[in-house]
């Protein structure tokens, strides 16, 4: 349960020293102005941070996952890619939490650039929607920690799930989606499916997928 994992009471209290010490060799270091930008809530096994990681070298990304063995998993999958390529994969980490309570502890208002919502799991029965990550609720939670101009990316396999993203987010006055234009020109939309294990996953077996990216807009006046 919640209580076997720590949470930072509040995101100054987040130790960057602990997950990117190359980045930053001195803990609670207040005049290091770098934050983590990127969140993949959910990470699962961490296949997406992995290849965002050199794609955006300059940038701080987080994975964040409830289950305790699959972020072992990948803190000592991260830890091994920065042993064999020595300067590499240092803006990468993962840790274990419920991201449905705990962003805020994470995050300041407008801290983040881009979201991640990959595969999550569907709750098909009516009375367990309210577990969905994205949800009308939490999407006043995710506005408010993403900056304005900031992406949430989502997908699913699951029809039914990816229309209520999809659904919840076209609904939600602070977010607008994409154009093809822009999906078409943004190299992560690509590794939504490539990058990530149940994307590959999905694309072996030759099954669809449904996503929806949107953009955190600016309250109109
Ligand atoms: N995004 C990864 C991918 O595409 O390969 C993993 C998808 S997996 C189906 C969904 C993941 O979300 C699981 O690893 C699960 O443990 C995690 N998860 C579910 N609820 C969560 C929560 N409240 N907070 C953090 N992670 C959660």
């Amino acid at each position: 349960s919640d209580s076997h994992f720590p949470v930072p009471l509040s995101p100054s209290q987040f130790d960057y020293s602990l997950h990117y010490p190359q980045l930053f060799p001195v803990p609670s270091d207040d005049d290091n102005p770098k934050r983590i930008q990127f969140a993949d809530i959910g990470c699962g096994f961490g296949g997406l941070l992995v290849a965002l990681s050199t794609l955006f070298p300059d940038k701080l990304m987080i994975g964040m996952e409830i289950r305790d063995k699959v972020t072992e998993y990948v803190k000592e999958r991260i830890s091994a890619l920065r042993t064999t390529n020595p300067g590499q994969y240092q803006n990468i980490s993962v840790v274990r939490t419920n991201s449905m309570k705990y962003i805020p502890n994470y995050f300041e208002k407008g801290h983040l650039t881009k979201m991640f919502f990959l595969f999550p799991d569907p709750h098909f029965k009516e009375k367990n929607h309210r577990r969905r990550v994205i949800s009308p609720h939490l999407l006043d939670e995710y506005a408010y920690t993403l900056a304005v101009g900031g992406i949430i990316y989502t997908i699913t396999d699951v029809e039914e799930l990816g229309e209520w993203m999809k659904g919840c987010l076209e609904n939600h006055p602070m977010f607008e989606a994409l154009t093809e234009e822009e999906l078409e020109n943004d190299p992560v939309v690509k590794l939504l499916i490539s990058a990530t294990e149940e994307g590959q996953k999905v694309a072996r077996n030759g099954g669809q997928t449904f996503q929806a990216v949107y953009r955190r807009i600016a309250p109109s006046l």
